[in-house]
Protein backbone atom coordinates (compact mmCIF):
# COMPACT_ATOMS: atom_id res chain seq x y z
CA UNK A 1 0.00 0.00 0.00
CA UNK A 2 1.58 3.52 -0.83
CA UNK A 3 -0.30 6.44 1.04
CA UNK A 4 -0.17 9.92 -0.80
CA UNK A 5 -1.50 13.24 0.60
CA UNK A 6 -3.64 15.16 -2.16
CA UNK A 7 -4.41 18.10 -0.67
CA UNK A 8 -2.66 20.02 2.23
CA UNK A 9 -4.30 22.70 4.75
CA UNK A 10 -2.11 25.11 6.88
CA UNK A 11 -3.49 25.76 10.16
CA UNK A 12 -3.20 29.13 12.00
CA UNK A 13 -1.04 27.53 15.48
CA UNK A 14 -0.81 23.89 14.37
CA UNK A 15 1.05 21.06 11.71
CA UNK A 16 -1.24 21.18 8.34
CA UNK A 17 -3.56 18.89 8.16
CA UNK A 18 -3.88 16.83 4.74
CA UNK A 19 -5.91 14.07 3.01
CA UNK A 20 -4.77 10.96 2.56
CA UNK A 21 -5.50 8.54 -0.30
CA UNK A 22 -4.04 5.17 -0.12
CA UNK A 23 -3.41 3.04 -3.57
CA UNK A 24 -3.40 -0.61 -3.97
CA UNK A 25 -1.51 -1.06 -6.84
CA UNK A 26 -2.74 -3.27 -9.85
CA UNK A 27 -0.24 -6.13 -9.95
CA UNK A 28 -1.04 -7.20 -13.46
CA UNK A 29 -0.21 -6.50 -17.21
CA UNK A 30 -3.37 -5.61 -18.10
CA UNK A 31 -4.93 -3.85 -15.48
CA UNK A 32 -8.75 -3.97 -14.89
CA UNK A 33 -10.83 -1.47 -13.08
CA UNK A 34 -10.19 1.09 -10.61
CA UNK A 35 -12.02 1.52 -7.47
CA UNK A 36 -12.07 4.27 -5.05
CA UNK A 37 -13.69 4.30 -1.43
CA UNK A 38 -14.64 7.67 0.08
CA UNK A 39 -15.30 8.30 3.25
CA UNK A 40 -15.30 11.22 6.10
CA UNK A 41 -17.06 13.70 3.81
CA UNK A 42 -19.34 14.17 7.03
CA UNK A 43 -17.76 14.81 9.70
CA UNK A 44 -19.88 12.74 12.36
CA UNK A 45 -20.47 10.06 10.07
CA UNK A 46 -17.89 7.45 11.82
CA UNK A 47 -19.81 4.16 10.20
CA UNK A 48 -17.48 4.80 6.77
CA UNK A 49 -14.13 5.03 8.58
CA UNK A 50 -14.45 1.72 10.66
CA UNK A 51 -15.07 0.01 7.14
CA UNK A 52 -12.33 1.29 5.53
CA UNK A 53 -10.36 0.83 8.18
CA UNK A 54 -11.35 -3.36 8.03
CA UNK A 55 -10.78 -3.12 4.82
CA UNK A 56 -7.42 -1.40 4.51
CA UNK A 57 -6.62 -4.12 7.05
CA UNK A 58 -8.24 -6.96 4.76
CA UNK A 59 -5.88 -5.68 2.04
CA UNK A 60 -2.58 -5.16 3.47
CA UNK A 61 -2.53 -8.59 4.82
CA UNK A 62 -3.93 -10.21 1.41
CA UNK A 63 -1.12 -7.97 -0.40
CA UNK A 64 1.15 -9.27 2.15
CA UNK A 65 -0.02 -13.04 1.06
CA UNK A 66 -0.89 -12.74 -2.14
CA UNK A 67 0.13 -9.89 -4.42
CA UNK A 68 -1.20 -11.20 -7.61
CA UNK A 69 -4.77 -11.13 -6.59
CA UNK A 70 -4.66 -7.42 -7.18
CA UNK A 71 -5.69 -7.33 -10.82
CA UNK A 72 -6.95 -3.25 -10.58
CA UNK A 73 -6.20 -0.64 -8.19
CA UNK A 74 -7.89 0.02 -5.31
CA UNK A 75 -7.73 3.49 -3.95
CA UNK A 76 -9.36 4.67 0.18
CA UNK A 77 -9.94 8.22 0.79
CA UNK A 78 -10.27 7.31 4.70
CA UNK A 79 -10.96 10.48 5.67
CA UNK A 80 -11.92 13.72 3.38
CA UNK A 81 -12.73 16.42 6.15
CA UNK A 82 -10.41 15.82 8.62
CA UNK A 83 -11.40 19.13 10.60
CA UNK A 84 -14.87 18.09 10.89
CA UNK A 85 -13.99 14.24 11.94
CA UNK A 86 -11.45 15.94 14.38
CA UNK A 87 -14.89 18.11 15.61
CA UNK A 88 -17.07 15.18 15.26
CA UNK A 89 -19.38 17.71 13.40
CA UNK A 90 -21.09 17.67 9.88
CA UNK A 91 -19.58 20.89 8.88
CA UNK A 92 -16.30 21.95 8.53
CA UNK A 93 -16.11 23.86 11.85
CA UNK A 94 -14.45 27.31 10.72
CA UNK A 95 -16.50 27.51 7.58
CA UNK A 96 -20.03 26.24 8.92
CA UNK A 97 -19.92 24.65 5.39
CA UNK A 98 -21.23 21.57 4.23
CA UNK A 99 -18.39 20.14 1.73
CA UNK A 100 -21.17 17.69 0.05
CA UNK A 101 -22.79 20.81 -1.37
CA UNK A 102 -20.00 22.27 -2.58
CA UNK A 103 -18.93 19.61 -5.90
CA UNK A 104 -18.91 21.08 -9.07
CA UNK A 105 -19.79 24.63 -8.27
CA UNK A 106 -18.17 27.74 -9.68
CA UNK A 107 -17.73 30.20 -6.60
CA UNK A 108 -15.50 32.54 -5.73
CA UNK A 109 -12.26 31.10 -4.09
CA UNK A 110 -12.26 29.19 -0.73
CA UNK A 111 -10.95 26.86 1.16
CA UNK A 112 -13.74 24.49 1.54
CA UNK A 113 -14.18 24.94 -2.78
CA UNK A 114 -10.42 24.59 -3.62
CA UNK A 115 -10.61 21.43 -1.19
CA UNK A 116 -13.87 19.85 -2.80
CA UNK A 117 -12.02 20.39 -6.40
CA UNK A 118 -9.28 18.98 -5.56
CA UNK A 119 -10.71 15.56 -4.07
CA UNK A 120 -12.90 15.57 -7.18
CA UNK A 121 -10.82 16.23 -9.58
CA UNK A 122 -8.29 13.44 -7.79
CA UNK A 123 -11.28 10.93 -7.66
CA UNK A 124 -11.75 12.10 -11.68
CA UNK A 125 -8.45 10.82 -12.27
CA UNK A 126 -8.00 7.69 -10.28
CA UNK A 127 -11.07 6.15 -10.64
CA UNK A 128 -13.65 3.89 -12.88
CA UNK A 129 -15.81 2.74 -10.55
CA UNK A 130 -16.29 5.14 -6.73
CA UNK A 131 -18.58 4.12 -3.23
CA UNK A 132 -19.04 6.63 -1.04
CA UNK A 133 -20.02 6.00 2.46
CA UNK A 134 -22.47 8.12 4.63
CA UNK A 135 -24.36 7.84 7.82
CA UNK A 136 -27.69 9.36 8.68
CA UNK A 137 -27.94 12.15 10.26
CA UNK A 138 -28.67 12.30 14.31
CA UNK A 139 -32.41 11.86 14.41
CA UNK A 140 -32.90 8.49 12.03
CA UNK A 141 -31.10 5.17 12.20
CA UNK A 142 -30.51 3.53 8.66
CA UNK A 143 -30.59 -0.11 7.89
CA UNK A 144 -27.49 -0.56 5.03
CA UNK A 145 -28.71 1.11 2.19
CA UNK A 146 -27.85 2.50 -1.62
CA UNK A 147 -29.27 5.47 -2.78
CA UNK A 148 -29.82 6.14 -6.63
CA UNK A 149 -31.01 8.87 -8.43
CA UNK A 150 -33.26 7.80 -11.08
CA UNK A 151 -31.73 8.72 -14.32
CA UNK A 152 -28.38 6.72 -13.09
CA UNK A 153 -30.62 3.52 -12.57
CA UNK A 154 -29.60 1.77 -15.30
CA UNK A 155 -25.90 1.52 -14.72
CA UNK A 156 -26.02 1.48 -10.88
CA UNK A 157 -28.75 -0.84 -10.23
CA UNK A 158 -26.52 -3.83 -11.32
CA UNK A 159 -23.21 -2.98 -9.57
CA UNK A 160 -25.41 -1.74 -5.94
CA UNK A 161 -26.34 -5.58 -6.17
CA UNK A 162 -23.24 -6.39 -5.69
CA UNK A 163 -22.64 -4.79 -2.36
CA UNK A 164 -24.76 -6.85 0.43
CA UNK A 165 -27.06 -3.69 1.41
CA UNK A 166 -30.34 -4.78 2.45
CA UNK A 167 -32.02 -2.53 -0.08
CA UNK A 168 -31.44 0.02 -3.02
CA UNK A 169 -33.57 2.78 -3.25
CA UNK A 170 -34.27 4.77 -6.41
CA UNK A 171 -35.27 8.52 -5.92
CA UNK A 172 -36.67 11.36 -8.09
CA UNK A 173 -33.68 13.72 -8.64
CA UNK A 174 -33.93 16.91 -7.17
CA UNK A 175 -31.63 20.08 -7.57
CA UNK A 176 -30.02 19.56 -4.19
CA UNK A 177 -28.01 16.49 -5.53
CA UNK A 178 -26.30 18.90 -7.87
CA UNK A 179 -23.66 20.34 -5.76
CA UNK A 180 -22.95 16.24 -3.72
CA UNK A 181 -19.62 14.24 -5.26
CA UNK A 182 -21.76 11.62 -5.69
CA UNK A 183 -23.86 13.52 -8.85
CA UNK A 184 -21.45 15.03 -9.94
CA UNK A 185 -18.85 11.80 -10.91
CA UNK A 186 -22.11 10.61 -12.01
CA UNK A 187 -22.69 12.65 -14.14
CA UNK A 188 -18.75 12.67 -15.09
CA UNK A 189 -19.66 9.24 -16.29
CA UNK A 190 -17.90 7.66 -12.97
CA UNK A 191 -20.42 5.32 -12.19
CA UNK A 192 -20.52 6.27 -8.08
CA UNK A 193 -22.44 4.32 -5.22
CA UNK A 194 -23.78 6.30 -2.19
CA UNK A 195 -23.88 3.94 0.84
CA UNK A 196 -26.38 5.43 3.64
CA UNK A 197 -26.12 3.34 6.53
CA UNK A 198 -26.52 3.38 10.46
CA UNK A 199 -26.49 6.67 12.33
CA UNK A 200 -23.92 9.81 13.03
CA UNK A 201 -21.47 9.38 15.68
CA UNK A 202 -21.97 5.63 16.49
CA UNK A 203 -21.08 2.66 14.83
CA UNK A 204 -22.57 -0.58 14.62
CA UNK A 205 -20.30 -2.81 14.06
CA UNK A 206 -22.58 -5.68 12.17
CA UNK A 207 -23.89 -3.22 10.27
CA UNK A 208 -19.73 -2.47 8.52
CA UNK A 209 -19.15 -5.95 8.70
CA UNK A 210 -21.91 -6.53 6.59
CA UNK A 211 -20.67 -3.45 3.96
CA UNK A 212 -17.33 -4.69 3.89
CA UNK A 213 -18.73 -8.12 3.01
CA UNK A 214 -20.55 -6.54 0.14
CA UNK A 215 -17.15 -3.78 -1.06
CA UNK A 216 -14.53 -6.94 -1.01
CA UNK A 217 -17.81 -8.92 -3.32
CA UNK A 218 -18.16 -5.64 -5.51
CA UNK A 219 -14.29 -5.95 -6.23
CA UNK A 220 -14.04 -9.51 -6.60
CA UNK A 221 -17.54 -9.04 -9.56
CA UNK A 222 -15.56 -6.36 -11.16
CA UNK A 223 -12.51 -8.24 -11.48
CA UNK A 224 -10.44 -6.08 -9.31
CA UNK A 225 -9.34 -8.21 -6.66
CA UNK A 226 -8.76 -11.99 -7.36
CA UNK A 227 -9.56 -13.96 -4.70
CA UNK A 228 -12.54 -16.67 -2.81
CA UNK A 229 -13.63 -14.12 -0.74
CA UNK A 230 -15.89 -13.55 -0.06
CA UNK A 231 -17.07 -16.88 0.79
CA UNK A 232 -20.70 -16.37 2.14
CA UNK A 233 -23.53 -16.12 -1.13
CA UNK A 234 -24.42 -12.38 -1.44
CA UNK A 235 -27.99 -11.93 -1.44
CA UNK A 236 -30.14 -9.58 -3.54
CA UNK A 237 -30.93 -6.02 -1.82
CA UNK A 238 -34.86 -4.71 -2.06
CA UNK A 239 -35.30 -2.71 -5.02
CA UNK A 240 -36.86 0.15 -4.21
CA UNK A 241 -39.15 2.94 -6.45
CA UNK A 242 -40.41 5.91 -4.97
CA UNK A 243 -43.88 4.67 -5.02
CA UNK A 244 -43.12 1.67 -2.41
CA UNK A 245 -41.35 3.82 0.11
CA UNK A 246 -43.92 4.81 3.06
CA UNK A 247 -43.52 7.39 5.32
CA UNK A 248 -44.66 8.17 8.74
CA UNK A 249 -44.43 11.65 10.12
CA UNK A 250 -45.17 12.82 13.46
CA UNK A 251 -48.81 14.52 13.70
CA UNK A 252 -47.99 16.14 17.41
CA UNK A 253 -44.59 17.60 18.84
CA UNK A 254 -43.40 15.08 21.60
CA UNK A 255 -41.04 12.01 22.69
CA UNK A 256 -40.97 9.49 20.13
CA UNK A 257 -40.54 6.09 22.38
CA UNK A 258 -39.91 3.48 19.51
CA UNK A 259 -41.31 0.14 19.85
CA UNK A 260 -39.65 -1.26 16.92
CA UNK A 261 -35.95 -2.05 15.48
CA UNK A 262 -34.87 -1.09 12.27
CA UNK A 263 -34.64 -4.58 9.66
CA UNK A 264 -37.91 -5.75 11.11
CA UNK A 265 -41.04 -6.45 8.84
CA UNK A 266 -43.63 -5.22 10.32
CA UNK A 267 -47.85 -5.59 9.17
CA UNK A 268 -50.33 -2.87 8.69
CA UNK A 269 -51.32 -1.40 12.00
CA UNK A 270 -48.39 -3.19 13.84
CA UNK A 271 -47.43 -0.38 16.71
CA UNK A 272 -44.05 0.92 16.02
CA UNK A 273 -43.70 3.49 18.97
CA UNK A 274 -45.56 6.13 20.98
CA UNK A 275 -45.53 9.43 20.60
CA UNK A 276 -45.98 11.16 24.23
CA UNK A 277 -46.25 14.59 26.08
CA UNK A 278 -44.05 13.87 28.84
CA UNK A 279 -45.50 17.29 30.52
CA UNK A 280 -48.68 16.41 30.78
CA UNK A 281 -48.31 12.38 31.33
CA UNK A 282 -50.26 11.84 28.28
CA UNK A 283 -49.97 9.49 25.08
CA UNK A 284 -50.30 11.93 22.01
CA UNK A 285 -50.53 9.13 19.47
CA UNK A 286 -50.22 5.72 19.01
CA UNK A 287 -47.92 5.43 16.55
CA UNK A 288 -49.09 2.28 14.03
CA UNK A 289 -47.64 0.98 10.21
CA UNK A 290 -49.73 2.10 7.62
CA UNK A 291 -48.91 -1.04 5.62
CA UNK A 292 -47.09 -3.92 5.94
CA UNK A 293 -43.34 -4.42 4.73
CA UNK A 294 -39.50 -3.81 6.06
CA UNK A 295 -38.99 -1.00 8.63
CA UNK A 296 -35.81 0.58 7.24
CA UNK A 297 -35.62 3.86 8.49
CA UNK A 298 -36.89 4.78 12.37
CA UNK A 299 -36.66 7.60 14.69
CA UNK A 300 -33.94 7.06 17.55
CA UNK A 301 -33.58 10.92 18.72
CA UNK A 302 -36.69 10.69 20.57
CA UNK A 303 -37.84 14.99 20.38
CA UNK A 304 -39.87 15.37 17.58
CA UNK A 305 -41.84 18.58 16.04
CA UNK A 306 -44.95 17.66 14.34
CA UNK A 307 -44.47 16.79 10.50
CA UNK A 308 -40.69 15.52 11.51
CA UNK A 309 -40.07 11.81 9.96
CA UNK A 310 -40.44 8.77 12.02
CA UNK A 311 -40.17 5.97 9.90
CA UNK A 312 -40.07 4.79 6.31
CA UNK A 313 -41.31 1.21 4.97
CA UNK A 314 -40.37 -0.19 2.19
CA UNK A 315 -44.16 -1.65 1.12
CA UNK A 316 -44.55 -5.32 0.72
CA UNK A 317 -44.22 -6.38 -2.86
CA UNK A 318 -41.51 -4.11 -3.50
CA UNK A 319 -39.14 -6.15 -5.84
ZN1 LIG B 1 -23.06 12.23 4.84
Amino acid sequence: MQSQSIFSIQTPVGPPVEIIRHTFASQSLQPSKRVSLVTGLHGDELEGLYICHRLTQILKTLEEQDASAFKGEINIYPAVNPQALETGTRLWPFFSNDINRTFGRTEPPSLPGEMSSTLLEDLKANSDLVVDIHSSNLHLMELPQIRIIKKFEKKLVPLAKLCNVDLIWVHPHADIFESTLGYNLNQAQIPTLVIETGICLRINKNHCAQIVLGILNLLRKTGVLDTDEPQVAIPEPKLLQPESVTMIQAGNAGLFIKQAEVGQTVSEGEKIGDLIDPVQGQVLEEVRSPCSGLLFTLREHPLTLKGAPLARIATEGSA
